[in-house]
């Protein structure tokens, strides 16, 4: 593969690897590029929370979150995300829930590339600290929605997928710092309000990356929960 610069320049704080390294730093896209020479937490993301970067979507910001973790450091050796997809050819209404060292857009592009007839979506992701140990942990949690012991296909509503996922999130959160006081790195997908139609109640829900049908909590209306037309 040759290493000749493409004709053009990624956007600020772009990396060549489809993560993103620390704004404000230009870089030219070359083919094998990889993405060197990260920080550590203690500068740029230190003590900030997900919601202190509102340029970015959510995506990106935990990218630059995580990218920007020094990978050498025993605590951020594992960081990763956890993601729910899933394949409209599939008849069943199942959710692959797997592990990534990638961003789980790209994880999820992987997957398609493979043997299936229509791309997998990304339905919701979480960012944690050991991502073996909390694949494990919602796997664990979904055991019983299993559909094959051996593969991570999980036959579940998407409600308890989420709950799952972020319940593992709960359970490895990524430390920003060596002890407890310096905090921890927010979810990234904050749940959202939908407000009911008809008896006015706000209803929590995950922010999911596709449109779901959510009954309210207080009278059972149907509401329909868009998805963001963006999933960053
Ligand atoms: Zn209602």
């Amino acid at each position: 593969m040759t290493r000749a610069a493409l004709p053009y320049t990624l956007p600020v704080g772009a990396s060549s690897k489809g993560g993103w390294s620390r704004p404000g730093r230009k870089c030219t896209l070359r083919a094998g590029d990889h993405l060197a020479g990260r920080g550590s937490a203690s500068g740029f993301f230190r003590g900030a929370t997900m919601q202190q970067m509102p340029q970015f979507g959510p995506l990106m910001q935990s990218i630059m979150a995580l990218d920007s973790f020094d990978k050498r450091r025993r605590e951020y050796k594992r960081v990763g995300w956890i993601y729910a997809a899933r394949n409209p050819s599939f008849v069943d209404p199942v959710f692959k829930i797997g592990q990534s060292k990638v961003s789980p857009v790209k994880r999820v592009d992987q997957l398609s590339n493979s043997s299936v007839y229509r791309p997998f979506e990304l339905v919701y992701w979480v960012h944690v600290s050991d991502r073996d140990r909390a694949e494990g942990h919602a796997h664990q949690l979904l055991n019983q929605y299993r559909v094959n012991p051996a593969r991570e296909f999980f036959q579940a509503s998407v409600m308890e997928v989420a709950r799952a996922l972020d319940r593992a999130a709960a359970h490895f959160p990524i430390p920003l710092g060596r002890t407890a006081r310096s905090g921890f790195l927010g979810p990234g997908l904050v749940p959202v309000t939908v407000r009911c139609s008809r008896c006015g109640t706000a209803n929590r829900v995950p922010r999911l990356l596709v449109s779901i049908r959510i009954s309210c909590g207080n009278c059972a209306k149907m509401l329909t929960f868009a998805a963001p037309a963006n999933p960053g």
